[in-house]
């Protein structure tokens, strides 16, 4: 028995680094021998000779295997590989693969993410951070644009404008300011985190809209005509695709496209479209003088070729066009950004408004899907980002200047953790933006890294604000310009929505694109099985038997790192970072196991059960998350001062993935099978916990004090410290407070030993003085806290009028 467990073990161990099917076979074969040889031959030899004739029979490729084993499972695989519209084929086929597929391999190779560079930002960048974004953040007054105006002021319209704020991606040589997707992210994040409606107002012109969509398909002339006036804001653009009845599913949509010939600004029998469309929620609509629109084009005259129902295409029509209606407003939840719906009626285009002209025609979708694979990644990652170091700079500062039971409510237990879990967040939130960020300038386009970081970043920003709001209590509940939490808590659902919404995306689209994507056999196997080449079986045998050395290696790899946490495993880090980028790397093994496991069992109808490709999609999420942490560390030169968030953040992301993996264990279909992989997956059982309460003790004081952690973890945000300025009262009062705090602490102590009365130290600040426990200028420290103390928790109040009328 113990030969045939020792002949276990050698598969395992042959298996767990990729070895020439010839070497894996040899050592079996050697094994073999070696065994009859010292033992006589009884049935454990038989055994174990039989596995080593199946072993030869399915890896060494075989007419007779191709006959008996690869072809019935072609033809079957052939028959249940579910139906693929052609938006679902482009939309799946978008963008790239990058550290999502090292995670995906089950044997994530460091060094991908090791090469790539730390982000950066040129003279000129950081110029127009500290110059033109500065004055723009100190021009806003969100109250006034949200309450009073419900839009920007023409002065920060203009300002916009004139310092090419909607140029940020367009390039020189049209008069845009070229900067890389890097800074983009930057500028987003700072405006967001001042005034939302502006952030948003920038974000789009930038991002998925007609800019990008020129420079990666339009014709010579469309470029030299649009890019320069998009860049000076001479023309404001929108992209119109959602519509009443096509939402998440937006190639769904009714609005069409019909070629014929018309006459045209005087001339007859133009070569064009005629369009009916409606749209809705669409950003900047109202006041947009160019609307890139998404529609069904039809040809049955067959006037461009003899394809009748061309698919989507897209064009950019002046909003001025006879039959356009345009100019309406949504009200999107008390944020004051434009948008509204438009209509088409008979709307006549000459073919040429077409981006990329005739040559794109139908190929609308395919260039939505390219573009949103690198826009996603960007915007409202940097929005998110923006709104959740805003929140813990100043709610953290709140949480130390507020006083409830006598002691600043971030000493207490319950708003620590609280705390902790904000700055842990913020801090894996602004490691994946800012290494994502890098990727896309190094030429990288993950499309299902865009589709986590759009999910994760919104959705755990949504939390952060929550935190806050707790923390903040009715001071963030009650709106007013003193309040500067309260318009971004109303804010969340937008991001949450746009650009995918966060259900969709988690449930659908991340796992779905990157079973396929990012898996190392799946795409190629589905060309082959979707393919008439003569010889596909021939290469669907060599793939198939590749997978299931693949399955194999990670049956073996999962199962080793599991039993020995990784140890003995090479991986980059310092003593601080080695443990968790092991954990990463037996995550990943288990996770490409049961995705395996669960792409052969459920095949297809996998594309239904969101339920599970929900959870991979949060396991796959997780480890992205924490790999992008350890990089954003190792790229800060891993500054001591950060290890309790570095270790937050690990240690959270690394729960969040095992109870993910954990929760697949109990969902996945035949209970044997559960049993078996959960053994391979957790030998040990679990070995990743929360936080604990150490830990979030250092975590959470990190937003009570000065430090130049805190800095650095809210760096990139707009900070003032002015008297008349919500967030500049916090900024002040913080620094008061913590300037009286050591003479606080000397009363206390007085107070302790009973020789001042008990009560809120700045009652006692005089007879403190008398009995020489302070001095006077102690004293006036003491009074400035609490008058800007007073004047930071201070809530508005109106005239009932003011509000009713
Ligand atoms: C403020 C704002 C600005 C916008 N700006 C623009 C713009 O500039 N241009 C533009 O074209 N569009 C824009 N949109 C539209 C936006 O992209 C859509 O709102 C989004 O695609 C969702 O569509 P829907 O609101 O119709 O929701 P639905 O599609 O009706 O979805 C409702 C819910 O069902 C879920 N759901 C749908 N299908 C699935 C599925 N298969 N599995 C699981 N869950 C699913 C969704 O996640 C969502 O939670 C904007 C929307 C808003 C609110």
């Amino acid at each position: 028995m113990s030969w045939l467990f020792a002949f276990l073990i050698l598969i395992l161990i042959l298996s767990y680094k990729p070895t020439s099917v010839v070497f894996f076979g040899f050592s079996l074969i050697s094994f073999a021998s070696i065994f009859t040889l010292l033992n006589e031959y009884n049935g454990i030899s038989q055994l174990i000779w039989v596995a080593v004739l199946l072993y030869f029979f399915l890896f060494l490729p075989t007419p007779i295997r191709r006959l008996l084993i690869t072809g019935p499972a072609y033809r079957l695989m052939k028959k249940a590989l579910p139906p693929m519209s052609q938006t679902e084929r482009e939309a799946l086929e978008a963008g790239n693969t990058w550290w999502d597929a090292e995670l995906f391999s089950g044997r994530p190779n460091w060094q991908v993410l090791e090469d790539l560079p730390a982000a950066n930002l040129s003279d000129q960048e950081q110029a127009f951070l500290t110059g033109p974004v500065e004055t723009l953040c100190a021009m806003l007054d969100d109250w006034d644009i949200t309450h009073k105006r419900r839009d920007l002021p023409p002065k920060v319209w203009n300002y916009i404008k004139k310092q090419r704020f909607c140029g940020i991606i367009i390039p020189k040589q049209y008069g845009g300011l070229e900067f890389s997707e890097y800074a983009h992210s930057q500028i987003v994040m700072k405006i967001s985190s001042r005034c939302a409606t502006a952030a948003v107002t920038v974000m789009v012109p930038n991002s998925l809209g007609p800019a990008k969509l020129l420079l990666a398909y339009g014709t010579e002339q469309q470029k030299d005509y649009y890019l320069p006036k998009l860049a000076s804001g001479k023309e404001m653009p929108c992209f119109a695709l959602t519509g009443p009845d096509a939402g998440s599913d937006a190639g769904a949509m009714p609005d069409n496209g019909i070629v014929c010939k018309a006459t045209f600004q005087g001339k007859d029998d133009v070569l064009g479209i005629r369009l009916n469309w409606e749209k809705r929620y669409i950003t900047l609509g109202p006041v947009a003088t160019v609307i890139g629109l998404a529609f069904k084009l039809y040809d049955p005259e067959q006037l461009l070729g003899n394809t009748e129902d061309i698919g989507i295409t897209v064009a950019l029509i002046p909003a001025d066009t006879p039959g356009i209606s345009i100019g309406q407003r949504h009200f999107p939840l008390d944020a004051a950004f434009q948008n509204g719906p438009n209509w088409g009626k008979d709307v006549f285009i000459p073919i040429d408004w077409v981006i990329g002209g005739v040559d794109q025609v139908g190929n609308g979708w395919k260039m939505l899907m390219q573009c949103l694979a690198t826009g996603r990644s960007i915007s409202l990652p940097a929005l998110s980002v923006g709104a959740s170091k805003f929140t813990c700079r100043n709610t953290g500062a709140y949480a130390r200047i507020r006083k409830q039971f006598n002691i600043a409510i971030g000493e207490f237990e319950g708003i620590e953790e609280v705390l902790a879990r904000m700055a842990g967040e913020t801090y894996i939130l602004d490691a994946a933006r800012t290494i994502t960020a890098a990727a896309l300038d190094n030429g990288e386009k993950p499309s299902v890294i865009s589709a986590i970081i759009k999910y994760e970043l919104t959705e755990r920003m949504r939390r952060i604000v929550n935190d806050g709001m707790d923390i903040q209590g009715g001071s963030g509940i009650c709106l007013g310009p003193r309040n500067y939490l309260g318009r971004v808590y109303q804010a969340i659902p937008v991001s949450i929505t746009v650009e995918g919404a966060n259900i969709l995306t988690r449930t659908m689209m991340i796992f779905g694109q990157g079973a396929v994507r990012c898996h190392p056999f799946i795409e190629q196997e589905m060309h082959l099985l979707q393919s008439q080449e003569p010889d596909a079986i021939k290469q669907f045998d060599r793939l198939l038997f590749s997978h299931i050395g693949h399955i194999l290696g990670n049956v073996s790899t999962s199962l080793w790192l599991g039993l020995t946490g990784a140890s003995f495993l090479s991986v980059p880090g310092d003593n601080n970072s080695r443990r968790y980028y092991r954990k990463i790397a037996r995550f990943s093994a288990g996770f490409a196991l049961l995705a395996d496991y669960a792409l052969l069992i459920l095949g297809g109808s996998l594309k239904r059960k969101e339920r599970i490709s929900g959870l991979f999609a949060d396991a796959l999420s997780n480890l992205y998350l924490c790999s992008a942490v350890l990089k954003h560390y190792q790229d800060q030169n891993c500054p001591e001062d950060d290890l309790p968030l570095l270790h937050w953040a690990c240690q959270h992301n690394l729960y969040l993935c095992q109870q993910a993996l954990l929760a697949l264990l109990t969902k996945l279909p035949f209970r044997p099978a559960r049993w078996l992989l959960t053994l391979l997956l957790f030998p040990i059982g679990r070995t990743c916990s929360p936080p604990d309460d150490r830990l979030i003790h250092q975590t959470a004081a990190i937003l009570l004090d000065h430090s130049p952690c805190r800095d650095r973890l809210t760096s990139g945000i707009y900070i003032n410290n002015r008297e008349d300025d919500a967030t500049g009262r916090i900024e002040i009062a913080f620094d008061a407070v913590l300037k009286a705090a050591p003479v606080e602490v000397k009363i206390r102590r007085a107070q302790k030993q009973k020789l001042l009365a008990k009560g809120n130290p700045s009652h006692c600040c005089e007879a403190a003085v008398s009995q020489g426990i302070i001095t006077a200028k102690e004293t006036e420290l003491m009074t400035q806290a609490e008058l800007a103390r007073t004047a930071a928790i201070s809530v508005d109040h109106f005239d009932p009028k003011e509000l009713t009328g």
